[in-house]
């Protein structure tokens, strides 16, 4: 922490003021105040990173490429060197992480930092926030930072204090590296606009997939409003999209290949959300739906789902125990078939359970429970069959179709693309296989069942799906990760 304490010492940091800091009334003192500073920045980061270590939305894919060559600026979203950390639960964190104050005056029931919560406090200055991502930049520990926060004195306040952190890494440091900015549904238009001037992803977290769902464990959040604010930043989005395509060059005949469109201006990587994922009652064909309709109102790049963890102090109505992670893996894996394998929603989730097999991964599910749409004969289906094939991926699929332009498909075709071949060969026809009678063999589904796994003695109880029935639970929930 040597490099924050330093930067103590120099404009842009708390301690600018000599005439107004106490800190520098002596110079003799000045060691044992940085001293001082490092401490108190390192025990917040603590609680702060901590405490934003479960709000999923962070990816940075998507982002439009910013760079510093030339000795132009700092920060980059691309290029060799960047390092990615994992918290102690296996999620990746190459940004800094972190909360501008895990004070809030809400108390939604399934967050660490609702006002009720009894966990110590901590709120960074704008200053601090910007000079700890300058250092953490210089010292290639992160590619960008993604702030939230909780909800202080109003939401405008908050949403200020959030903007000027993006605002002072932009203009004043000439900050070129990805930034992802929590809004707050209630914060003002004007607000709303400039933070997708300086920020490359905005997102307000729907948190709960349903109504219902978001009324009876976060009182005080508006659904409506959440709503409203996503067509707000869907409209900008797209505004800034047709205007950059409006302003790029146009190629001339006979000359070299026209320049790309310059990235929008408007939160270039778009606007995400995330879904808690066990917290309340929604099965996954509700989650699922919920995110078709998120995709499709306000063009998400993302929706993220998050499975709660336990945590101290929680509510009766939550949960006892976490849902396993495999949920939340699986969701995602029918959050990618919806997006790029055309899949519909509702096909996704068998309507009898409302629940994802843990066994299977979904698109297997699907072809095992609809087996009269296979064999597909990869030498002449379309593209869309042969995308429903378990084990065929998108760019497998497009690299098979270029080769059948050449070749019939054989068994060594699929091999020399690494797909798994027990999984696929059951549903596709090639020029040296028939699946036979295998896909209607009552055993196929135990052949591609995942191999049973040991249980741990220690574990805690299955998970139910459903709230805790009782009062005094001391286990429950996850913080989501603040704002919004
Ligand atoms: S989810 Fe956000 S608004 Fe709700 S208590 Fe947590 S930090 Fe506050």
């Amino acid at each position: 922490m040597a490099g924050i304490g330093a930067a103590c010492a120099w404009p842009g940091t708390a301690c600018r003021r000599p005439s107004a800091c106490r800190h520098w009334r002596s110079q003799r003192r000045v060691g044992e105040i940085l001293y001082i500073h490092t401490v108190e920045i390192a025990r917040k980061l603590a609680i702060l990173a901590d405490a934003a270590k479960y709000d999923a939305s962070c990816a940075s894919s998507g982002a439009a490429p910013r760079h510093s060559l030339g000795g132009r600026g700092i920060g980059s979203t691309e290029g060799m060197g960047i390092c990615h950390s994992y918290t102690p639960d296996g999620r990746c964190v190459s940004l800094l992480k972190v909360l501008l104050t895990n004070f809030c005056t809400y108390d939604c029931l399934y967050c660490v930092n609702r006002v009720s919560s009894n966990v110590p406090r901590a709120r960074f200055s704008t200053d601090e926030v910007v000079a700890l991502t300058l250092d953490f930049y210089r010292r290639n520990c992160i590619e960008g930072l993604f702030l939230s926060s909780g909800i202080i004195r109003s939401p405008d306040y908050t949403m200020e204090q959030v903007v000027e952190v993006a605002r002072a890494l932009r203009e004043d440091h000439d900050f070129r590296g990805y930034i992802h900015l929590k809004t707050i549904p209630e914060a003002s238009t004007e607000l709303l606009e400039r933070a997708g001037r300086y920020a490359d992803r905005l997102s307000i977290n729907v948190e709960l997939p349903t109504e219902q769902g978001l009324a009876s464990l976060a009182p005080e959040k508006n659904a409506p409003g959440i709503r409203r604010t996503m067509a707000r930043m869907r409209l900008h989005i797209d505004d800034a999209r047709e205007a950059a395509q409006a302003a790029a060059p146009t190629a001339m005949p006979g000359r070299a290949k026209a320049a790309p469109a310059p990235p929008p201006r408007f939160a270039p990587a778009g606007q995400s959300t995330q879904m808690i994922v066990g917290a309340d009652g929604a099965d996954d064909r509700a989650i699922l739906a919920s995110s078709a309709r998120l995709y499709g109102a306000y063009r998400l790049r993302r929706v993220y789902y998050s499975a709660f963890s336990p945590i101290q102090d929680a509510s009766s109505r939550l949960p006892l125990a976490a849902p396993p992670l495999l949920r939340e893996h699986r969701l995602y894996q029918a959050d990618w078939l919806m997006r790029y394998y055309g899949f519909a929603h509702d096909e996704i989730v068998p309507a009898a359970s409302g629940m994802l097999s843990l066994q299977y991964d979904p698109k297997l599910a699907w072809a095992l429970a609809n087996r009269h749409a296979f064999p597909v004969d990869l030498n002449r289906a379309p593209r869309e069959r042969m995308l429903r094939v378990p084990g065929l991926g998108v760019r497998t699929v497009d690299r098979l179709l270029q080769a059948r332009c050449y070749r019939r498909l054989r068994t060594g075709d699929l091999a020399a693309a690494r797909v798994s071949l027990p999984k696929v060969l059951p549903f596709v026809v090639l020029a040296d296989h028939s699946p036979g009678q295998t896909l209607d063999a009552a055993r196929l589904e135990q052949r591609l069942a995942r191999p049973p796994v040991q249980g741990d003695l220690f574990a805690a109880a299955p998970y139910s799906g459903q709230p805790a029935a009782s009062a005094g639970g001391a286990m429950a929930m996850q913080p989501s990760g603040a704002l919004a």
